[in-house]
């Protein structure tokens, strides 16, 4: 479904402050993925309003059935045994790769707080974990079930530069911003000296490896604003004293599968419709064998989901792009 123009506008690259860009692709939804000729950037343009960002992340972001926001009930009992899954997935990630995680720590959009979770029980050298996420619906159902972790409604931006953190986490979080640029700066000023900075996001490296018309990130999630390559994050982490300990990528090929996942909607509703849903997953999950902790994240190949941990070196004195000089860079 195509914005309405009146909600569209053209913003300079985040990166550069460039205004000169070319195109790269349009997007199911009507929307312009460009590249900034200046710096490589690659994001929406013309893009919704910031003031209309927020809307996508309100209580129906995580229950709606479209090609925004989550796909499903992400307040089920299933969606959180998958998120377990997830989170226990990525703490094997980072321990088979040698990044050890302790003492405060941070996630960025921490949804309904399993990964918070998940670090608490299973790091035993992590002292406190706090979690923050724009969706008010999503912290109210992590405080209601997680007690013991520090919720916060909001964005990094509401998090005091004074309480600084050993490990900050932000998975599939960038490319819903609206600057990247504030983020990596906030995000480097809340790390402590030697702290890590983890995040995943989409791969364009996938994209163009598999060609951008096959790949899946440019015609799913079609909130996303941003599109990262390896070097674009590299770009940004050394703007702010960050630099790059490791770089995976995994969660599959990339290959856009849109046509099938329409396909697999209208079987899940008829099956819906006629009440045998809930049953036929029961029956198929008593029989999978349970999956473990495998997954596909490797440093050659580019796929679908890039996984990076950042490290602090040195002491946190970065300007925003708004605040430095040319020469800063
Ligand atoms: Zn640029």
């Amino acid at each position: 479904m195509p914005w309405p123009s009146d909600l569209l506008a053209e913003y300079p690259c985040d990166f550069c402050g460039g205004a000169v860009n070319h195109p790269v692709i349009e997007r199911p939804d009507g929307l312009h993925v460009v590249e900034c000729d200046d710096c490589g950037l690659v994001f929406l343009s013309p893009r919704p309003k910031d003031e209309h960002l927020a809307r996508l992340y309100e209580a129906d972001y995580y229950t709606c059935d479209s090609d925004v926001g989550y796909q499903g009930d992400y307040f089920s009992d299933r969606r959180r045994e998958s998120l377990f899954e997830q989170a226990r997935a990525w703490l094997a990630i980072l321990a088979e790769t040698g990044i050890a995680v302790s003492g405060k720590v941070l996630e960025v959009g921490c949804a309904t707080g399993e990964f918070c979770h998940t670090l608490l029980q299973e790091c035993p050298t992590v002292d406190r974990v706090t979690g923050i996420d724009l969706s008010q619906a999503a912290i109210e159902e992590a405080r209601s079930r997680y007690g013991d972790i520090a919720f916060e409604h909001g964005t990094i931006d509401n998090l005091e530069p004074r309480e600084t953190y050993d490990a900050v986490f932000a998975f599939e979080v960038i490319e819903h911003l609206s600057s990247p640029d504030a983020f990596f700066r906030k995000a480097s000023l809340l790390m402590r000296e030697g702290a890590i900075f983890c995040l995943t996001t989409p791969n364009l490296e996938c994209g163009r490896s598999i060609g951008l018309s096959n790949w899946a990130g440019f015609s799913k999630s079609l909130e996303h604003l941003y599109f990262f390559s390896p070097a674009m994050i590299q770009q940004y982490a050394a703007r702010y004293g960050l630099k790059i300990e490791r770089t995976l990528s995994g969660g599959g090929s990339g290959s856009n599968r849109l046509i099938k996942s329409v396909k697999r909607k209208r079987v899940k509703n008829a099956l819906k419709s006629l009440g045998v849903l809930g049953l036929l997953r029961k029956t198929r999950d008593s029989l999978r064998p349970r999956q473990g902790l495998q997954h596909d994240y490797q440093s050659e190949e580019p796929r679908h989901t890039l996984f990076m941990v950042l490290r602090r070196h040195g002491p946190a004195t970065p300007k925003c792009r708004a605040e430095a000089e040319p020469s800063d860079y």
